[in-house]
């Protein structure tokens, strides 16, 4: 049975249709009063506005249909409108939308805890609490990493991003747009935060050092310039996101976990962007077996819901005093509500399978295209798992990071109706980040788009 037998119908058509030069007039009346009334610090990378979505579209307010290879940044894995969450949503929001899980509890935010308790590697006793945005759920680990380790040092790694506030950008490595920029500087920034080499296959002056070897490289240096019994945690993405669709080296992640372990220092995987089946399987780290002490989650938790969590080890957790953490809208039963919804839908569809079902027809595609174009084309490389795909750009021949044609790749997909998110330090890198829930043949069209747009740029 393949996956596309048991898709759900879908509300709106899946199919792109770009009717009109876009931005339309409606998009671009949006722009005009959006000028007026909002920060100009918050970009956004396509200039029209959304009427609708579902499934792998969105509908501007002009009608035109765009192809989303993004997932409003790797969120709506089921959908932007998946019947499950809108109904459970609905459901939920005649009833109570808010009554803060710190003054009134109730079922939805225990239900999701067990859920996670059940889909997180590791069979120990495990604890979650709920936040509302991956930001916060990654300055909760490192809060409780801290406490329960009476420690303060946390290492980071080259590439991070772990979001934009105070502490989240002090570990995250790139400082352009979020630490700072021409206007200037976000910091000061939160002190004890060390920055570590990461494994970066593509990228490694030694091309044949190993993961082991990699993380080697960093237990030296937490070892000798922070000191092991400094240390509280070590955060990481086990596949980054932000910086590029890194994937380490096969053993880089088991070796630093057992380091980690050894010297007890906490284990915290952000899995807030690789969660959720997006890399084919409940998360990146399932794919070495490695289990952290800590794991946040948000982005696909709940079918775009504003939701996140830390889940891990109860030892550590509840080594917090009662009180010690939280927030007023943490959990939000609507969330909750959705986040069940989802997981649900995860489940009932296969979306590990369907992930794993997307790798195997993009990689493909984009392989044959590099094999065509040769040893002297931009394509870097090709990697990532699962649907959380990326290919990086360089000047033909070299390693030289190529943002330009990067640029020029995701504009010339844009144009023709196909949404792609660019990243990376170097910002050379298209990743491929489509709802799970897409059919072969929309996304096939979009790959169609994107080859066309890789075979035109230099
Ligand atoms: C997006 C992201 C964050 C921050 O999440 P927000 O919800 O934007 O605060 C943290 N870590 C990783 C790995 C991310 O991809």
């Amino acid at each position: 049975m393949t996956t596309q037998a048991i898709q759900p119908q879908f509300r709106l058509e899946q199919k792109r249709k770009i009717i009109a030069d876009f931005p339309g007039p409606k998009s671009t009346e949006l722009a005009a009063r959006r000028a007026a009334v909002v920060a100009k610090g918050v970009a956004s990378g396509v200039p029209v506005y959304v009427a609708d979505a579902d499934g792998g579209i969105i509908h501007d307010v002009d009608g035109n249909s765009f192809i989303d290879l993004g997932s409003g940044i790797a969120v709506t894995s089921v959908g932007a409108s998946d019947p499950a969450v809108v109904g459970a949503v609905k459901e939920q929001v005649e009833h109570f939308t808010h009554t803060c899980f710190m003054v009134t509890p109730y079922e939805g935010y225990i239900a999701v805890a067990e859920k996670l308790a059940e889909l997180t590697p590791g069979d120990f006793d495990k604890r979650t609490v709920l936040f509302n945005s991956g930001a916060e759920a990654v300055e909760n680990a490192i809060k409780v990493a801290r406490l329960a380790t009476g420690r303060t040092a946390v290492a980071a790694f080259d590439h991070a991003y772990h979001g934009r506030t105070n502490l989240t950008m002090a570990l995250t490595a790139k400082s352009l747009p979020y630490k700072g920029g021409p206007s200037g500087d976000f910091g000061p920034f939160a002190s004890e935060v060390y920055r570590l080499p990461m494994s970066y296959p593509f990228r490694e002056e030694n091309p044949s050092i190993t993961g082991v070897e990699a993380a080697q490289r960093a237990i030296t240096m937490m070892e000798k310039q922070i000191g092991a019994s400094s240390l509280a945690a070590i955060i990481i993405e086990p596949i980054q996101g932000e910086g590029g669709f890194i994937v380490p080296a096969e053993g880089f992640l088991p070796t630093l976990a057992a380091w980690a372990k050894e010297n007890g220092v906490v284990f915290i995987a952000d899995e807030v962007q690789s969660g959720f089946c997006r890399t084919g399987a409940w998360f990146a780290v399932d794919h070495e077996g490695v289990v952290p002490d800590i794991i946040t989650m948000a982005k696909g938790i709940a079918g775009g819901m504003p939701l996140s969590a830390i889940t891990g080890r109860a030892d550590l957790l509840d080594a917090v005093h009662p009180g010690g953490l939280g927030g007023t809208f943490g959990g939000n039963p609507v969330a909750c509500a959705a986040a069940l919804a989802a997981i649900e839908t995860m489940q009932e569809q296969d979306l590990i399978s369907r992930a794993q079902e997307i790798e195997e027809l993009a990689t493909s595609r984009l392989r044959s295209l590099q094999d065509e174009l040769g040893a002297e084309s931009i394509i870097g490389e090709i990697r990532g798992r699962g649907a959380m795909l990326a290919l990086e750009f360089v000047k033909p021949g070299t390693k030289t990071p190529n943002p330009d044609a990067t640029k020029a790749i995701a504009a010339a997909c844009l144009q023709e109706g196909v949404i792609i998110l660019t990243c990376g330090t170097y910002g050379n890198v298209v990743r491929l980040l489509p709802p799970l829930v897409i059919g072969d043949e929309l996304l096939n069209d979009g790959l169609d788009v994107l080859e066309a747009a890789i075979r035109a740029a230099k």
